[in-house]
């Protein structure tokens, strides 16, 4: 196993399946989009080319799309296209799902697929909108379906490579013509696809799940590389037209090895997934030469949040510590009084709702079914709602007046990990958004910013002390209890620590302020009991430092989190995980990532099923 194994790719955002050969091209689509449904998607589409082109869509499941094939005609054809969507731009809905066509009046009848988000769609939509286009959907891909209709002058690969030339962002796309019946043009930038290269026919796909049941060589495209696929030939180019030479590689069999990369687990992929997560989360909302938070989701509703007079965080599990890191930064950026609580509680207590009071949403899923009713109540006693979900088009995204997107890609482990980072950088950023406009002097937010733009960097670091981690856990997975210790913005973080051990080993574990464990739990303290404490350089550090020999006086074992540099910890401790130096309100989003891998390796040592623990669902939506 290589724990940190990260490729270039853009976070995956589902699936591309596109065929072209002499077998009907209908049910080899469908099965490829079966074997990518393991992805998370929320819509699903499929055109198919013969004199005609025939396209069906749908929101929700493949099962969905095959129930419509079968009533349809004409889907009869050995070249075709379909896609699984996890929405970026533009909610779940059948007009935003993919294939997406060229324009109704003026096209060609060229009709795409897309995996990424193409980041200029904006200026490209109204420059095409003043040529006369018309849009059917919200998506971003659609702007780059039109461009090339624009650009067409009867060659599909020259116009494909033309409007990739103007794009900038991350993109799979598969695109097909009515013009030009036995041509396929895919191509690659940032998102991942590969060519399955069979007798006389391909199957392309962005992931070799979908490519294996038919054959084992696959072409693994370079970035910037179009592929012009005819029945018998290929052609790989540039998108300035140069050739390239595309190597032809032996593709593994074992479809749930390759679903999972080289990782055990989902849990543990998604953990070393965090650098580029929250990269992607980052992407385009930091503007360095104003030293400028850019939140698209926010819009209207800024002046509204600028001038709340109170905040309130709701979520439940580990959404509820984001939340409560959330409030931390709230107050010491922002300035604006803020709780938090948990979703459940809030809804049923008649909670009070003033004039400037904002009620903001955390959850994954944006269906955790307490979170979306606290949201609900929140709305109706005339709160500003703002939603910070994972999930585009979700319930609570649907619900709530404004929102930001956390772009961590699909999380199919469990227990939330790549979630709750996604959440503290999008909370910091809204933190900072609000700060800058009330109190926050420039030269602190373009430092603050400069530094949150390396947090991926230092993550990566982290991330990769994994198999550190893994042996000095190996020492003590075997005991039953278990403290974590943090002090301020490492006291959630002490709280997902204990829930992470929880959740997927079934050990006992309690997370809590470091000075509170004197006001009861220290009685809890004997002789071998594991105590996980953060211990960064901040300004908590010396009365961190006394709470851990409170905890070795009574024969507690501590394993500590903290600063790089600091030589003094370890005399203190029996095992020190270090993470890079960074000033405290972001220190969250590191310190955690020790304590993630910590309860991974406990739950795989004590033979547990990581990412289907007992009892659990992904995500809770019943009250
Ligand atoms: N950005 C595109 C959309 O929202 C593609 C999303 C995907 O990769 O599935 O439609």
């Amino acid at each position: 196993m290589e724990l940190a194994r990260l490729t270039e790719d853009h976070i995956d955002m589902c699936g591309i399946v596109a065929y072209i050969g002499h077998r009907p091209a209908q049910p080899i689509l469908l099965e490829g989009l079966k074997r990518l449904e393991y992805r998370g998607y929320d819509s699903a589409g499929m055109a198919v080319l013969n004199s005609e082109l025939h396209i069906v869509r749908t929101v929700g499941r493949v099962r969905v799309l095959e129930d419509m094939l079968a009533k349809q005609d004409g889907f009869e054809g050995t070249l075709g296209i379909a896609h699984t969507r996890w929405a970026t731009h533009g909610k779940p809905s059948e007009r935003n799902a993919h294939p997406h066509c060229d324009d109704e009046t003026n096209g060609h009848g060229i009709a795409l697929i897309h995996n990424g988000i193409i980041e200029n769609y904006t200026a490209l939509r109204t420059y095409l909108q003043g040529r006369g286009h018309t849009f059917r959907s919200d998506t971003d891909t659609e702007v780059l379906v039109h461009l090339i209709g624009a650009l067409y002058a009867g060659n599909l690969e020259g116009a494909v490579q033309a409007a990739l030339r103007e794009v900038t962002g991350a993109y799979a796309i598969a695109v097909i013509c009515r013009k030009e019946p036995d041509v396929l043009v895919v191509a690659r930038k940032g998102s991942p696809l590969m060519v399955g290269v069979g007798k006389d026919e391909y199957i392309v796909a962005s992931d070799s799940s979908a490519i294996v049941a038919h054959t084992t060589q696959a072409l693994t495209l370079e970035d910037y590389t179009v592929v012009k696929l005819t029945r018998d030939s290929f052609r790989t180019t540039t998108i300035d037209n140069v050739p390239v030479t595309a190597q032809v590689r032996e593709l593994e069999f074992d479809l749930e090895q390759i679903e999972l990369g080289d990782y055990e687990h989902y849990m543990l992929k998604e953990i070393c997934e965090q650098p580029r997560a929250l990269r992607e989360c980052l992407r385009g909302r930091i503007d360095p030469s104003k030293g400028q938070v850019v939140l698209g989701g926010i819009g209207q509703y800024a002046r509204e949040l600028v001038k709340a007079r109170r905040i309130i965080f709701v979520g439940q599990g580990t959404a509820m510590h984001a939340a409560m890191v959330g409030e931390y930064l709230m107050e010491e950026l922002a300035k604006i009084p803020t709780e938090v609580e948990f979703a459940s509680e809030f809804r049923y207590r008649n909670p009070i709702i003033e004039e400037g009071t904002v009620v903001i949403a955390i959850s994954q899923s944006g269906e955790t079914a307490d979170t979306l009713s606290a949201l609900h109540e929140a709305r109706q006693r005339g709160a500003l709602t703002i939603g910070l979900v994972n999930v585009v088009g979700s319930s609570i995204a649907r619900d709530s007046d404004a929102g930001v997107y956390l772009r961590v890609g699909p999380e199919i482990g469990v227990a939330s990990t790549k979630a709750f980072l996604g959440h503290i950088m999008v909370s910091t950023l809204l933190a900072t958004f609000i700060g800058r406009r009330r109190y926050l002097s420039s030269d602190y937010v373009a430092s603050l910013l400069g530094e949150l733009e390396a947090i991926p960097d230092h993550v990566e670091r982290v991330v990769g002390l994994s198999e550190e981690i893994r042996d000095v856990t190996a020492r003590y997975a075997h005991r039953e209890n278990w403290l974590f210790l943090g002090r301020g913005y490492n006291y959630p973080v002490a709280l997902e620590g204990a829930l992470k051990l929880k959740e997927i080993s079934y050990i006992h574990a309690e997370g809590m302020p470091a000075a509170e464990m004197k006001h009861g739990p220290i009685a809890l303290i004997d002789d071998g009991m594991p105590v996980v404490v953060i211990a960064l350089r901040n300004s908590q550090y010396a009365k961190v430092v006394s709470n851990i020999e409170e905890v070795r006086t009574r024969g507690g074992h501590v394993i500590a989190v903290a600063t790089e540099g600091d030589t003094e910890i370890a005399q203190h401790c029996e095992a020190v995980f270090y993470v890079p130096h960074v000033s405290e309100p972001l220190q969250p989003m590191l310190t955690v990532v020790p304590l993630q891998l910590l309860a991974y390796h406990a739950a795989v040592i004590r033979g547990k099923d990581v990412d289907k623990p007992r009892n659990l669902a992904k995500s809770v939506t019943v009250e």
